[in-house]
């Protein structure tokens, strides 16, 4: 059964918090919001903020179901990813526009110009961030901003430490990220050790925010990033400071240190 609540967070605003039984039905429940997001844009395309990792996966593949049930049409959605690594390029298939490709651009109706990534491969890290950053705005700025969280906090790949007024930027992974990530690494290699990711200041310019987290190995992230003071060593802690709409969905594992 699901359950909803409002939590007030450290900073007295608050977020919409969505508990699911799995991580299946965390992906309809989000699966539905970005419809909406995407239905309520009228008279220009509507701009989607993906996320890489497993957790967003049962959402995307609710929206390929809703596109082959005839519910949900892509023609019209730009696309923005919050990070990619340095030095893949998007056809390695430990690359994230890979991983994008294999989870829901390859099944899906989207135009292949309206899908944004960090180029990795870019030998002036500077001005392909500042790029990213114009194309967002030229684009009319994020509608919706999906968003994993990491076992440390960090919020794409803004690890702790990362400011409220970071910007996309070239950032080093720490260490517990390159060990988390590594499961991705099917053939034995080790995730880079840098990557090109959206800031924190960037991220909150979405116009809506939906943050997913599930499984137990998220629970004391979760409780830090909503319960306990915003600070730059839980990045996520800085959705606290989001004054747009923020759902959060989780499943109960992930919620265990919340009292609810
Ligand atoms: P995960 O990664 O969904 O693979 O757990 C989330 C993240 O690191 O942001």
């Amino acid at each position: 059964m699901l359950s909803t609540h409002d939590i007030p967070t450290a900073t007295g605003r608050t977020v919409s918090l969505i508990v699911a039984d799995t991580p299946e039905q965390m992906g309809t429940v989000g699966a539905r919001l970005v419809c909406e997001a995407i239905q309520r844009v009228k008279g220009r395309a509507a701009v989607l903020g993906f996320a890489t990792g497993s957790t967003p996966v049962p959402l995307y593949d609710e929206l390929i179901s809703l596109y082959q049930e005839g519910e949900i049409s892509f023609r019209d959605v730009v696309t923005f990813n919050l990070d990619e690594y340095a030095e893949l390029p998007p056809y390695h298939a430990n690359s994230f526009r890979f991983f994008m490709d294999e989870h829901l651009f390859r099944y899906v109706d989207i135009r292949p110009e309206n899908i944004h990534f960090p180029n990795g491969l870019t030998r002036n890290a500077a001005e392909t961030c500042r790029r990213y950053e114009q194309r967002i705005h030229k684009a009319g700025g994020i509608d919706l901003q999906i968003l994993g969280i990491g076992v440390n906090g960090h919020i794409a790949f803004n690890e702790p430490g990362s400011d409220r007024d970071t910007r996309t930027r070239l950032v080093k992974l720490s260490e517990r990220t390159i060990q988390d990530n590594s499961r991705f690494f099917k053939d034995g290699s080790t995730p880079p050790r840098f990557a090109i990711t959206m800031g924190i200041g960037t991220i909150l310019e979405a116009g809506e925010i939906l943050l997913l987290a599930s499984g137990d190995a998220k629970a004391n992230a979760v409780y830090e990033a909503l319960c306990e003071p915003v600070s730059p060593q839980v990045p996520a802690s800085f959705v606290q400071e989001y004054e747009r709409p923020c759902t959060v969905i989780i499943d109960y594992e992930a919620g265990v240190e919340l009292s609810l």
